[in-house]
């Protein structure tokens, strides 16, 4: 049974020197291979030993049974460590108590919380009284003990314990823990072991060989709790890793006024700032200090006043150990080169370290962190730039809230998409753009969105919906347009009239003001202040260093100049995803958008292009000015005609009139237009070739665009001109021929020519499967894996919430696959187009510019199948260079 050969299962540490090194995190846990490497360091740290994840693997594959010699192996460790601190385990008159503490290879909620003072009953609980003398000490630790037992292993809730104790000092007016005596404890543990035993029908373990291997047992139990279960599923933990055990030596922070126990950082986690950050109680134990039982006292004078707290700090009260203490922190982040999370006991003055690990920071301290521990030469920029989490940088690039503002909320939905913004409160996508228009800033409030309220998320500083998840249509978008977006803020109720909103009792009218936190998903009344994030400072520096290991260039996906401008300033490299058609909605062309679909032929659709062309060729020579010197993808038209059309039949009236036709013909044509799944019909280069003009007149215009930036600034962009939804090589081959032939006719108008690039987007199964074939007629790729995710699965995004959530959940799917590329499928197709791709026509140029160009893990993917670069919102650009230089190095590594 079993199979899998067991090793060492015990590894000891303690004495100045252990078994185990940091190195064995695998084997020993996070907590176990730390201490371990403290010990060895000859750190003062009370002796114990780790029992391995291999134990715990075991006792899962052979039926809950532990691997034969292990108990022998428990009872040699217990006895070294009774060698060490000269105190029997056990012992009435000198008893040794131990800590067990659960320690897995990350750190992992659902774990068994530790137990400390092990191996106290009613006689040990004596000996110990009589040892330090002070029986106050000894009972306060038996009750502890008590308590944390019952409540971890036996499976009690605290806080019927909790209520014994609440109960018996009001009994007594006593206020504090420190006001009760050793009688009051002594009291309480009684009525702690009555409780249990009514509880649960039988008596409190007063062996401490049953104690020990009760808590053992429960930290492994507790592997396969459904905590942690639930908690490995969510982050990924295979069940395989199992926990270790710890077993430790007790020293005592509650032995009086010279004892005392704290936590403490090497560097500020919030500010990253390098000064120690901490705190710590006298006379206490454990976790008393995250317990907020007391309010506790700062590590540093500089600590404490930057607080402004009174009461004095460590450095103050006991100067030596602090001493100590700091010189412990120099040493170990000498040793770890990063920022260390530490737990620190003092005994009667003297210094024990319990814990020491990397710490967990905010973005900004992770930049600053990074940054300074290079410039003082502990690890090389290399390093730096593997140190912070690219995803983490999303918290720095939105404008928030200012922390000194004032706030007054109204409700919480979804963070759907980060930054915060304020605006007018408006009901529809059309006055939304009326009024940002009129230079006003809008907060477009929807029961949801569709694809006809991108204009108006467009005009609007911030969206709001009471209906949708986080992969609705809103949240989706939003994203993608950088807009600050709260969704499913489900007790909002919009008054049938549009006049207002109702939320928890309140009522805001239309044109008041709010303000949205898209990172929390709060709402709040009126406009609080906000700040304008900006690319300076560590943050500049630490870009710098990943761009310089970076293979992938970084564009984005950008149509307006506002967009543009930001993504250069986030050190975008081009733009590898122009949308057209958001140029279309706007409220002066739509009309003629209209009456170009509308028209019934092709005379008349000419003459409704020759009022946009204008329009479109002013927009791109704004959007080449922005990006002048880089290359800038334009995709040709891609979304269904219908998308555009006029609903009332006053509008359908309206365009009638502008282009003087009848208004019946026009509602037929609209009628004509209806398709049963648009998404699969009249779209992309289908319409390209069916209605040859409207290309015609957009690569017109971006040429004669480009031609005039590179006349007037003597910098030309390389446009890329982009045919979407391409399935045959017949459909590329068609249209490049036309393509070619408005560019030979723009460059003669012009008197001068111009290099650009015509390819098509990857975003169909066939596509992928024959980029061969159409690698003859495409000089780049762009996969667009949006599409591409859609029809691989056969799945359309706008209607997969209501149960891809629950194929996460359940395991079905690892990940949302419109979040992370599916590595697998849409992956697999990816690959197969850009090798079929490249064996055609080498140095093919080949990007993305799904929204899975800006996901650190899909990055990875990308460098793996070797594109060259991915394009991804404006915000993300920062997120993406420093995702591409870690894969970079990573592939350096292997
Ligand atoms: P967690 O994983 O929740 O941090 P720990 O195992 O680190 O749990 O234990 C929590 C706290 O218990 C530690 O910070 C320390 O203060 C205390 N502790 C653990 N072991 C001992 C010990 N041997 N002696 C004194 N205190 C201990
Ligand atoms: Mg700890
Ligand atoms: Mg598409």
């Amino acid at each position: 049974m079993g199979g899998s050969k067991i090793g060492k299962m015990i590894y000891n540490f303690g004495g100045g020197d252990a078994e185990g090194r940091t190195g064995m995190k695998n084997l020993l846990g996070g907590k176990g291979a730390n201490l371990a490497e403290m010990a060895s360091l000859g750190l003062p740290v009370p002796p114990g030993f780790t029992i391995t994840t291999e134990v715990c693997t075991a006792f899962y594959e052979n039926d809950r049974q532990y691997p034969d010699g292990l108990r022998e192996g428990v009872a040699e460790s217990m006895k070294k460590i009774e060698a060490e601190v000269g105190k029997e385990f056990g012992s009435t008159s000198n008893p040794l108590l131990v800590s067990v503490r659960s320690g897995a290879r990350a750190s992992m909620p659902g774990m068994m919380d530790t137990v400390l003072n092990l191996g106290l009953n009613d006689e040990t609980v004596r000996g110990l009284a009589a040892l330090s003398g002070d029986e106050r000490f000894a009972y306060d630790s038996y009750r502890r003990f008590v308590q944390m037992y019952s409540d971890v292993v036996l499976g009690m809730e605290h806080h019927a314990f909790e209520e014994i104790l609440d109960t018996y000092k009001d009994e007594r007016d006593y206020y504090l823990d420190t006001d009760m005596q050793a009688a009051d404890w002594k009291a309480i543990i009684e009525q702690y072991k009555a409780a249990v035993q009514q509880k649960l029908g039988k008596p409190f373990p007063l062996d401490p060989e049953e104690q020990l291997w009760g808590a053992i047992d429960a930290v492994f139990g507790s592997w396969m709790n459904d905590r942690s279960k639930t908690y490995r599923r969510l982050n990924g933990i295979p069940e395989e890793w199992g926990t270790a055990v710890n077993v430790q030596a007790m020293v005592f922070g509650n032995m009086g006024d010279s004892s005392a126990t704290g936590v403490a950082f090497t560097r500020d986690p919030s500010t990253g700032d390098n000064h120690y950050y901490g705190e710590f109680l006298v006379n206490a134990q454990g976790e008393d200090v995250v317990a907020g039982i007391r309010t506790p006292q700062n590590l540093t004078r500089a600590g404490r006043m930057r607080q402004g707290n009174d009461q004095p700090s460590l450095e103050e009260v006991m100067p030596e150990t602090y001493k100590e203490l700091t010189d412990v922190f120099v040493k170990l982040e000498g040793h770890y080169r990063d920022m260390q999370d530490i737990e620190f006991t003092i005994q009667e003055g003297k210094l024990w370290m319990l814990q020491t690990r990397t710490g967990k920071r905010t973005a900004k301290a992770a930049l600053k962190i990074a940054v300074d521990l290079c410039e003082e030469g502990k690890i090389d920029e290399k390093t730096a730039v593997t140190r912070v989490n690219p995803a983490a940088l999303d918290q720095l690039l939105h404008p928030t809230l200012d922390p000194n503002a004032e706030r007054d909320l109204l409700t919480k939905g979804l963070p759907a998409s980060p930054g915060a913004a304020s605006g007018e409160v408006v009901f529809t996508a059309d006055e939304a753009e009326r009024l940002a228009e009129a230079g006003r800033k809008v907060m477009l409030v929807r029961v949801e969105t569709s694809p006809e309220d991108i204009h108006g998320m467009h005009a609007a500083a911030g969206i709001v919906t009471a209906r949708g998840g986080m992969t609705s249509h809103a949240a989706v978008v939003a994203r993608g347009m950088g807009r600050a977006c709260v969704c499913g803020a489900g007790d909002l109720r919009i008054e049938k009239d549009g006049s207002a909103f109702t939320v928890a009792g309140r009522t805001i009218a239309k044109g008041e003001q709010i303000t949205i936190d898209g990172a929390t998903g709060e709402v709040f009344a009126g406009a609080v202040k906000t700040i304008e994030p900006e690319l300076s400072g560590d943050f500049a520096k630490l870009m710098e260093w990943a761009d310089k290991h970076r293979r992938m260039t970084v564009r984005a996906n950008a149509e307006t100049p506002l967009d543009a401008k930001t993504a250069r300033g986030f050190g975008a490299e081009g733009i590898g995803l122009c949308r057209t058609e958001h140029m279309f909605f706007d409220a002066e062309r739509i009309l003629a958008v209209r009456e170009m679909i509308l028209s019934e032929d092709e005379t008349g659709r000419r003459a409704a292009i020759s009022k946009l062309l204008p329009y479109q060729r002013d927009d791109f020579r704004e959007l080449f000015t922005v990006m002048r010197g880089l290359p800038v993808t334009v995709r040709l038209l891609d979304p269904p005609l219908h998308e555009f059309l006029p609903h009332t039949d006053e509008e359908i009236a309206e365009v009638a009139q502008a282009a003087g036709v009848e208004t019946e013909v026009f509602k037929r044509r609209a009628k004509a237009l209806h398709e049963a799944n648009p998404m699969l019909g009249h779209r992309g280069c289908r319409l390209g070739i069916s209605y040859p003009e409207i290309y015609e007149m957009q690569v017109r215009a971006l040429l004669e665009a480009a031609c005039e930036v590179a006349e007037e600034t003597g910098d030309a962009v390389v446009p890329e001109i982009m045919v979407p939804l391409v399935s045959t090589k017949a459909e590329l081959a068609t249209l490049r021929a036309r393509i070619e032939a408005v560019g030979k006719d723009v460059f003669a108008a012009k008197g001068r020519t111009l290099d650009y690039l015509v390819g098509t987007m990857i975003e169909l199964p066939r596509a992928a499967l024959t980029a061969d074939r159409i690698a003859e007629e495409a000089e780049f790729f762009s996969f667009g894996t949006n599409d591409l995710t859609q029809t691989t699965f056969g799945l359309s995004r706008d209607d997969a919430g209501s149960f891809l959530p629950l194929y996460v959940r359940q395991g079905i799917l690892e990940q949302d696959p419109f979040v992370s590329l599916d590595r697998d499928g849409v992956g697999e197709l990816v690959k197969i187009a850009a090798q079929k791709g490249r064996a055609t026509r080498e140095g093919l140029k080949l990007g993305i510019c799904g929204e899975h160009g800006g996901d650190p893990a899909s990055i990875a993917f990308c460098e793996l199948v070797g594109l060259d670069y991915v394009s991804c919102s404006p915000y993300r650009v920062p997120i993406a260079r420093l995702a591409a230089a870690q894969c970079a190095l990573a592939g350096e590594e292997d």
